[in-house]
């Protein structure tokens, strides 16, 4: 899948305010905005760092979205899963990729991001700095399903099932939300807790559907799933809380 193809699909399930720019390392990424431990990042200013990249592309159109896709980590992956079989082996790439892509846009959508950043060559340079050193940190253990919570959750569920419609092609949960990695329960527990609420809301921006009340049986699996994790790890309990209280 080309990439101004994926990011019209995109835009049209969920748009974002401003221009959704789709980073992928096969148009070139620079070296220090790639992060080697992970294959997607969406950072609220992230458009700022990539902003020169962008423009030297004769893509930049003013302040919007970035989103980092190591698609040719995907393509190495699909190449080995699938050897010679070219049909499975663009299957599984943009399976993945689409996959991946949801993942990224519902961080776009889980809540509010703040104020924007003025659009200055300075500040410009001043962010890149902050996403490259962050990209060059190695991720120490901790708690698995932070920055993967309710909000991202619902909001993974509303893209991919919005950009299924669009499509006509089921968009595999298991690719996108990667709850087994993150210790919760399967994305289908999550799909049916939220019953037929991605359905009855698909006319809603998403923007909106952050304002209604989450289904209690949502929560209630989310509640169950926290339970379960600190009872594993009830040493975690303590720097967690702390973490967020900071
Ligand atoms: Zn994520």
């Amino acid at each position: 899948m080309k990439r101004t193809a994926l990011e019209s699909l995109l835009t049209a399930a969920a748009p974002v305010d401003g221009p959704l720019y789709l980073c992928m390392t096969s148009d070139g990424v620079p070296s220090d905005l790639r992060d080697p431990m992970t294959l997607g990042y969406f950072h609220p200013d992230a458009d700022l760092a990539f902003r020169d990249w962008l423009d030297f592309q004769g893509r930049w159109a003013g302040r919007g979205v970035a989103v980092y896709l190591d698609d040719e980590a995907l393509h190495r992956e699909a190449t080995e899963l699938a050897g010679d079989d070219a049909e499975l082996r663009h299957a599984l790439y943009r399976d993945r990729l689409v996959s991946l892509a949801v993942h990224e846009i519902a961080h776009v959508h889980e809540g509010e991001h703040g104020d924007a950043l003025p659009d200055t060559p300075d500040e410009a340079v001043r962010v890149r700095g902050l996403l490259a050193a962050a990209c060059s940190i190695r991720q120490s253990k901790r708690t698995p399903w932070i920055q993967h919570g309710p909000w991202w959750i619902r909001a993974c569920l509303h893209v991919a099932h919005r950009v299924e419609r669009l499509t006509g092609r089921r968009v595999p949960l298991s690719l996108c939300l990667h709850t087994d990695h993150y210790g919760l329960s399967s994305p289908w527990q999550y799909s049916g807790a939220l019953a037929d609420e991605v359905e009855q809301l698909a006319h809603l921006p998403l923007a909106e559907v952050r304002q209604q009340p989450m289904p209690e049986q949502f929560l209630e699996l989310w509640r169950a799933d926290l339970a379960s994790y600190y009872q594993a790890n009830p040493e975690k309990l303590k720097p967690d809380m702390e973490a967020r209280a900071a």
